[in-house]
C-alpha cells in the first residue's frame, strides 16, 4: 500500500540520517541500577533527581491510598472526578510554591498539557507569545495551537527581547521560558525576564520542570526557581511538573487565583480530559514530604554534581556549563554522539544520546543526568569511562 510505503521510505531516511529512536524495554523499577535484556546497567537519563520514583514513603502512600481510594478518577474534574487528594495537594503545592500572595495551584495529568493550557488560555489571536530558542516543545505546541504570534528570541538574550518586546504592538504579551533549559541544564535569567514582563506589562510563564524538587537553598530546598531567585509577582504563571523530581506523575500550575480559575474554567486540556487518580495525588504528597523534610538528599545531590564536574576537567568534549543535575557532554555530530552512548552501553552505561530535534542541528550530545541515588563511586565509574574514551585535552580548560 503506498500510504504505508511512504511511511517505511520516512523511517528509512530518518534512520540514515542518525536519527532512529527506539524504547529499551526496563525489567526493574526506576532507580540508577536498571535491568535490560538480563543485563543490569547504571543509569545516568532519567530526570528522576531526588530518586523518588521508588521511595518506599511514597511507594507506601501509593499502596495506602489505592487501598482508601481506589485505583480510577472516572471522571474529569468538573464532572466528578475531583477528589479530596487533588484538593490538599493542590493547597499544599499552592503554600508551598505560591509565586504571589494568595496564590492557588491547579494540577494536571502531564507537564505538556499544563502548558498548552496556560498558552491556550491566556493568548489567542491579536496577542503575542515571545519564547525563548531552546524552550521545550511543548511550550512551542502551546504557542502554536493558542494562535497567538509565537516570537522567538535567542537563548537567554534579554536586550533581543526586549527590542521584540517594544517593537510588538500585541494586545496581549506573554513571556514563555524553561527555568532549567532541559537539555543544557543551565538556568533562564529570570528576574531580568520579569523586569522585562512587568516593563511591558506582559505574563511570564515559568516552566519549571526541572527545577521543581531540586532548585533553591536551605529551607527553601526543592522549593524551585522562584525560591532560588526570590521571585514573587502576580504576573507570574509558574508551572512544575510532577514526574521528575517528584518521582510520580503529572505537573501543577501555580498562580494567581484569576489564573487558576481561567484554567479550571476554560482550558481545554483540563476540561476535556479524566482526572488523575486520586492515588498519584497522595504519593505526591508523600513525595512533598520528602523533598521538604530530608535536606540531605539535596545536599548529596549537590556535592555529586560537583564531583562528576571535577572528574570531568581534564575531558577534550565540552561539559556545558551548568550547575543543575543535568550535566549534558556536547560531542556535535550524530553519529559520533550514537557511538559513544554505544560504547558507554557496551561498558554498563545507559547515557542516552540526544539529537536533533530535541536539540539543535550540530549540537548532538550526551545528557548525562545525575540523581541523588547515585554513589560517588557510580560518578567515579562514569567519569573514569569518560576519560578512558576521550583523549584528555593538552590545556585545561
Ligand atoms: C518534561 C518537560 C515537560 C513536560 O512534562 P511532562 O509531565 O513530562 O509532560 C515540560 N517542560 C519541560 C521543560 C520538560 O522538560
Amino acid at each position: 500500500m503506498k500510504l504505508i510505503e511512504a511511511l517505511e521510505r520516512g523511517l528509512a531516511e530518518r534512520a540514515a540520517a542518525g536519527l532512529r529512536r527506539a524504547r529499551r524495554t526496563i525489567d526493574s523499577p526506576a532507580g540508577t541500577r536498571v535491568d535490560i535484556d538480563g543485563r543490569r546497567l547504571i543509569a545516568f537519563a532519567s530526570n528522576d533527581y531526588l530518586g523518588l520514583a521508588n521511595h518506599p514513603d511514597v511507594v507506601a502512600a501509593a499502596r495506602a491510598a489505592a487501598s482508601r481510594w481506589g485505583v480510577g478518577a472516572a471522571a474529569s474534574h468538573l464532572v466528578c472526578g475531583h477528589y479530596a487528594p487533588h484538593a490538599a495537594l493542590e493547597e499544599e503545592l499552592a503554600a508551598w510554591v505560591g509565586p504571589c500572595a494568595g496564590a492557588r495551584a491547579l494540577t494536571f495529568s502531564s507537564g505538556y498539557l499544563a502548558n498548552l493550557a496556560i498558552l491556550t488560555a491566556l493568548a489567542g489571536r491579536g496577542d503575542a507569545i515571545f519564547a525563548d530558542r531552546l524552550n521545550h516543545a511543548c511550550l512551542n505546541d502551546g504557542a502554536l495551537l493558542s494562535r497567538a504570534q509565537f516570537v522567538r528570541y535567542p537563548h537567554r538574550d534579554l536586550a533581543n527581547l526586549r527590542s521584540r518586546l517594544a517593537a510588538s504592538s500585541a494586545r496581549r504579551k506573554l513571556i514563555a521560558t524553561d527555568a532549567v533549559f532541559s537539555m543544557d541544564g543551565d538556568l533562564a535569567p529570570l528576574p531580568g525576564l520579569l523586569a522585562l514582563a512587568d516593563e511591558f506589562d506582559a505574563w511570564l510563564v515559568v516552566d519549571d520542570a526541572h527545577g521543581f524538587g531540586v532548585l533553591g537553598g536551605g529551607a527553601d530546598a526543592g522549593r524551585g526557581a522562584l525560591a532560588h531567585f526570590g521571585l514573587v509577582s502576580e504576573r507570574i504563571v509558574y508551572m512544575g511538573t510532577l514526574g521528575k523530581a517528584a518521582g510520580v506523575a503529572g505537573a501543577f500550575v501555580a498562580a494567581h487565583s484569576a489564573v487558576v480559575a481561567t484554567l479550571v474554567e476554560t482550558a481545554r486540556m483540563y476540561v476535556f480530559t479524566t482526572a488523575a487518580p486520586p492515588l498519584l495525588a497522595e504519593a505526591l504528597r508523600a513525595s512533598l514530604a520528602v523533598i521538604r523534610g530530608d535536606r540531605a538528599r539535596h545536599a548529596h545531590l549537590a556535592a555529586l554534581v560537583g564531583r562528576f564536574r571535577d572528574r570531568m576537567r581534564p575531558l577534550s568534549w565540552q561539559l556545558l556549563p551548568s550547575a543543575t543535575p543535568i550535566q549534558p557532554l556536547l560531542v556535535g555530530d550524530n553519529a559520533a554522539a550514537l557511538a559513544l552512548s554505544r560504547e558507554l552501553w557496551r561498558r554498563g552505561f545507559w547515557v542516552p544520546a540526544i539529537r536533533p530535534p530535541t536539540v539543535p542541528a550540530g549540537t548532538a550530545r550526551l545528557r548525562i543526568t545525575l540523581t541523588a541515588a547515585h554513589t560517588f563511586g557510580d560518578i567515579d565509574a562514569l567519569a573514569d569511562a569518560l576519560l578512558q574514551l576521550a583523549p584528555p585535552s593538552s590545556a585545561p580548560r
